[in-house]
């Protein structure tokens, strides 16, 4: 399968498509807004089922033009409650270009703002799922790129409102197929509602034998009847997200955290030990956005959509220079650069050859993290000078005690993201955290017009350059201070990568930087809830005998958020929504075996299979 998603080939009637693939068109020409409201906003009881709703999630299937999205963001912008959120996901495996779908939803003058604003944002054309924000209006787009079965088996959701907008099933069979209404029936909450077009045999049958009742109603225009569907499941109220959260570290993972938190709502509290912002490796003068692509494995949906989500969360905030990076094959990745070239998972306005087997990442670029954390921490509490030394369970929530044991704050939920001091807690004391110092150089030289990297790196800042870094493991959590001999293997390095831009510096000009990265063993990083460690060895003792491990022996209301290693500007924005989706109780981004692969308790399958 091709690493790039394919585009439905179209012939137009106008402003009208229809796919060539399945012969069959994307909405009613009889009124596709009026068709969206009439089948699938009426037929999910919308708006009144969300009036009453804290957090409601629509999943569709075929996001197609957007056109049934654009109803159902019409329709909440009116009605929702105040603090409400809404999540819509849709799956789509043949995403439109954007244009096209500019052109299909030209006609809909009524939805014109609203269109404007989904067009601006449209997702890129790549196998990464992508939530898109639209904070005024209190929602949230989630786009899933892929199969119809494939997305629905790794999705983790509880879904309220179901539209089912596939092609005619007799066409387009595997939108409709058996397991695609189990999957239904799986992530379904127990109240759940779905709504088709539909009411062929097949979909009839499938609904019934996965729980769901369901009654023909009068169709839209020339079509007879359409279908209303309900999870016959007894009603079960969720859990309602908490009222405050602690974000124990002021880093990007914390500030990602913050942010992610504080657009639902929810209180956000953030204890920095230091007294100012910058104290780790986020207090680099400038670090770079650029994606690590690997050629499969459940790591490349974590490393590509997070980088897809960075480029989209620092540019909402205005802090990425989009200076483009220039990634030179190094002697070990060079074939996997031609082969990602040859077959590029991103298009080619984000991923491009240039000569002598380097790529161009046309949208990386630049950040200044100390002015995207103060951006991201905008709506949140800060304390600092706040070491918190111990958590404490205590009733429903937990308690942050001070050094000298006093209590410092109460919150429902905690998020641990202090890098390097992530060990420090006791229920944290399990993850591998391996710590490394890195030392970056800045001052005067020849700037180069893209940032260039192999496995050093060089961009253009202030007027001048900046480049690193070194890579040494310590053992000591301790804050480093920059040294020479450092610098000299920076600039070594930097002759090797650029040799004109070495020759225009003058060593003497430079200012130097030190600090502490946290990574693990696999490379990958930590996020998710934190299971305790005790619990679950002794729950998930069979894993060592190939079962599957199935109790996540999770601690109540810990969260860990750690072990970005080198990518934490780029990790950050994804995986701080990914931990508030987990709090929160909403539909998550990654994928259920991605988010296995950055799991905190993948290191304890990994203990207990290798005894
Ligand atoms: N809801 C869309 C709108 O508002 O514009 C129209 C959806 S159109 C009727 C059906 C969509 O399902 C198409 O965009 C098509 O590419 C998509 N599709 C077809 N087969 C699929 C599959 N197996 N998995 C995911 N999407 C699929």
């Amino acid at each position: 399968m091709p690493r790039l998603p394919p585009e439905p080939a179209l012939q137009w009637n106008d402003s009208a498509p229809r796919t060539l693939a399945f012969d069959d068109v994307y909405f009613s020409r009889d009124g596709g807004l009026a068709e969206s409201e009439t089948v699938f906003l009426g037929g999910c009881g919308l708006p009144d089922a969300w009036r009453a709703r804290e957090q409601f999630t629509i999943c569709e299937l075929g996001f197609g033009c957007g056109l049934n999205v654009i109803a159902a963001w019409r329709a909440w912008k009116d009605t929702h409650k105040p603090h409400a959120v809404l999540h819509i996901c849709s799956i789509e495996a043949f995403p439109l270009a954007r244009e096209d779908a500019a052109r299909a939803l030209a006609p809909f003058a009524e939805v014109g703002e609203i269109a404007a604003k989904l067009l601006a944002r449209w997702p890129v054309r790549a196998y990464a799922p992508q939530r898109l924000w639209f904070e005024e209006d209190r929602l949230a787009l989630t786009l899933f790129t892929g199969e119809a079965e494939t997305i629905l088996a790794g999705m983790q959701a509880r879904v309220d409102a179901w539209f089912l907008d596939g092609f005619a099933p007799a066409r387009n069979p595997t939108m409709w197929s058996a397991e695609v209404f189990r999957q239904i029936a799986r992530l379904s909450a127990s109240d759940a509602r779905l709504a088709t077009y539909s009411v062929a045999g097949g979909v009839r049958r499938d609904l019934a034998a996965n729980g769901f009742t369901f009654e023909k109603k009068p169709g839209f225009a020339a079509k007879r009847e359409r279908l209303e569907a309900r999870n016959a499941a007894r009603a079960v109220a969720p859990a309602p997200a908490p009222k405050r959260v602690a974000i124990i570290g002021a880093g990007i993972a914390g500030a990602a955290c913050a942010q992610a938190l504080s657009r639902r709502g929810v209180e956000t509290v953030v204890l920095e030990a230091a007294r100012e912002l910058g104290a780790g490796a986020s207090g680099n003068p400038a670090g770079l956005i650029m994606p690590r692509l690997d050629r499969g494995g459940a790591l490349s949906e974590v490393f590509l959509t997070s980088y897809l989500a960075a480029v989209a969360a620092y540019e909402d905030l205005g802090v990425i220079d989009s200076c483009g990076v220039e990634e030179r094959g190094e002697q070990r990745r060079a074939g996997a650069l031609t082969d990602l070239l040859a077959d590029p998972p991103l298009p080619p306005d984000w991923f491009s050859a240039l000569a002598d087997r380097a790529a161009l990442h046309a949208r990386a670029g630049l950040v200044r993290p100390r002015e995207a954390i103060t951006a991201m921490l905008s709506n949140a509490r800060v304390l600092f000078e706040a070491p918190v030394a111990a958590i404490e369970r205590a009733g429903e929530g937990w308690l942050l005690r001070a050094p000298d044991g006093c209590v410092m704050l109460k919150a429902a939920a905690v998020v641990l993201a202090c890098g390097a001091a992530l060990t420090q807690f006791a229920p944290a004391r399990f993850l591998p955290i391996e710590l490394s110092r890195g030392q970056i150089e800045w001052g005067p030289g020849a700037a180069p017009a893209h940032a260039l990297t192999r496995s050093s790196y060089v961009l253009s800042f202030d007027g001048g350059v900046l480049f690193g870094a070194t890579f040494d493991k310590v053992n000591s959590a301790e804050a480093p201070t920059a040294d020479a001999s450092s610098r000299a293997r920076n600039l070594r390095a930097l002759a090797q990568l650029a040799p004109e831009i070495a020759a225009s510096i003058d060593p003497n000009k430079l200012n130097s930087r030190a600090a502490l990265r946290a990574a693990t063993p696999d490379r990958a990083p930590i996020a998710g809830a934190l299971p305790d460690a005790e619990v679950w060895l002794r729950a998930n003792a069979d894993v060592a005998h190939g079962a599957v491990p199935i109790v996540s022996a999770s601690i109540p209301g810990v969260y860990v958020v750690g072990g970005l290693g080198a990518r934490g500007l780029t990790l950050a924005p994804l995986l701080g929504e990914e931990i508030a989706a987990e709090i929160c109780g909403e539909p998550q981004v990654l994928s259920a075996k991605a988010r296995a692969a950055i799991a905190p308790a993948r290191f304890l399958q990994r203990a207990l299979k290798r005894r």
